[in-house]
C-alpha cells in the first residue's frame, strides 16, 4: 500500500516491537518524534489540518480502555480501540469532527488488545469484535500484520467472531491463510462507482473493494457486505442497481453473512465540517434535515422507499440472504421488512 509521507512517533513507544517493526516496512520515511500525538497538527487551522495530515501516520500509546462497547450493541459484543481515524478520506465519516487529531494514529500497545480480548471471551458465551469502527481495519494491515494476531487468537474458539470493516484491498494477510475459520468476517463498504470515486476520498473504487471480497472468499472466507451509508443522488436507481447486479453476479451468495443498508446520519458538527470542507458536496444537495437526536438524514418515507427497492434487487438473485437495516428505527424496520 502506498507509504505515509511522514511517521510521527511518541517519545513513550520508540521502544515498543510494533513500533521497530513499522518503522522498518517503512524505509526512509521521514521521522518527527513527538511528545503526545494528540497535539500533531494543532499549529494548522482545523481545516488544513483535516486536509492534509491523513497522509502521514502516527505511532503512540493507547491508555484507558481498549475494547469498547456503545449502546446499539449487544451484550458480549465490543470494539476494538487499537487505531483511531483513518487514512482514507470519505466526506460523509464521521471521525471528520470526533476527533481534533486528523493523522490517524496505530496504538503500539497491541499485546493489551489482545490480553482485554481474552478477559472478555471468558465473561461472556458468546463475543463479536468489530474491527473498524473507529478506523479502517485494514488500511494498514501490511504494517502491523494485526489481523493474522486477531485470527491467531480466535481461531479455536468458536463462540467468538471478530468482523473486519473495510473499504481496503489491502488482504495479503487475510489471503495467506488456508482454510480460514468461518468466524472471521471480512465486510466491505460497496458504493455505486461514481460515489466510491466521487465521495469517498483515497479509497480503493467500488470495483477494487468487490475484486478484493471475491478473493476472499475464493479463499474460503465468508464476507459481509455493508451499503452503507446509502446516498440518493439524480441517478441513484441506476447507480444502485448496477451496484447490487455486480456484488450478485461477482459472490457467491451463499458465501455472504449479511448485507446490511443504512442511509446518510450526519450529526450537526459534521455537517458543519462538510461544509467547510468540501461546499459543493452531493451530500449536502439531497433533502436532508434534522431529526428528533439533532442528526441530519433523508425523510422516512425516502429512506423506506430507497430499503425496499435495495432489498427488492438483492432478493432477486437470492431470497434467503441476510439483509438487516443497520442503526434505524423499529418503526422504519416495520415498514421495510413487513
Ligand atoms: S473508510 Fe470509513 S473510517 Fe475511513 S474515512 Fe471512510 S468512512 Fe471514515
Amino acid at each position: 500500500m502506498q507509504k505515509p509521507d511522514k511517521l510521527y512517533i511518541e517519545n513513550n513507544v520508540v521502544d515498543f516491537e510494533l513500533t521497530k517493526k513499522i518503522i522498518g516496512r517503512l524505509d526512509s520515511v521521514d521521522i518527527e518524534y513527538v511528545e503526545d500525538y494528540k497535539k500533531i497538527g494543532f499549529d494548522k487551522k482545523f481545516v488544513d489540518r483535516a486536509n492534509e495530515d491523513k497522509d502521514s501516520l502516527a505511532l503512540g500509546q493507547k491508555k484507558g480502555e481498549v475494547l469498547k462497547s456503545i449502546g446499539r450493541m449487544q451484550d458480549g459484543q465490543y470494539y476494538l480501540f487499537h487505531e483511531m481515524d483513518c487514512r482514507y478520506d470519505c466526506e460523509y465519516c464521521y471521525l471528520q469532527y470526533y476527533f481534533q487529531t486528523k493523522v490517524p494514529v496505530i496504538f503500539v500497545n497491541r499485546c493489551e488488545v489482545i490480553d482485554r480480548m481474552k478477559e472478555v471471551m471468558q465473561l461472556h458465551p458468546k463475543t463479536y469484535f468489530h474491527v473498524g469502527e473507529i478506523c479502517d481495519s485494514l488500511a494498514f494491515d501490511d504494517l502491523t500484520d494485526f489481523s493474522l494476531e486477531l485470527i491467531e487468537l480466535i481461531k479455536d474458539n468458536e463462540n467468538s467472531t471478530i468482523e473486519f470493516r473495510t473499504k481496503s484491498t489491502n488482504i495479503d494477510n487475510l489471503l495467506s491463510i488456508d482454510n480460514p475459520p468461518p468466524n472471521i468476517i471480512p465486510s466491505w463498504t460497496m458504493s455505486p462507482q461514481i460515489i466510491s470515486e466521487t465521495l469517498e476520498h483515497k479509497t480503493p473504487n467500488f470495483s477494487e473493494r468487490l475484486k478484493a471480497a471475491k478473493a476472499c472468499q475464493d479463499k474460503g472466507y465468508t464476507v459481509g457486505i455493508r451499503i452503507d451509508p446509502i446516498i440518493i443522488y439524480e441517478d441513484w436507481g441506476n447507480g444502485y442497481t448496477q451496484m447490487v447486479d455486480q456484488i450478485m453476479t461477482t459472490l457467491d451468495p451463499k458465501q455472504i453473512d449479511y448485507i446490511s443498508l443504512g442511509s446518510i446520519k450526519l450529526h450537526k458538527l459534521l455537517v458543519d465540517v462538510i461544509r467547510k470542507r468540501f461546499p459543493k458536496s452531493e451530500l449536502l444537495l439531497g433533502e436532508i434535515f434534522p431529526g428528533e437526536d439533532g442528526k441530519y438524514r433523508y425523510l422516512k418515507f425516502q429512506r423506506v422507499e430507497v430499503y425496499k427497492k435495495i432489498m427488492s434487487w438483492i432478493r432477486e438473485y437470492d431470497s434467503s440472504i441476510k439483509v438487516e437495516l443497520s442503526i434505524e428505527s423499529e418503526d422504519i424496520k416495520e415498514l421495510v421488512f413487513s
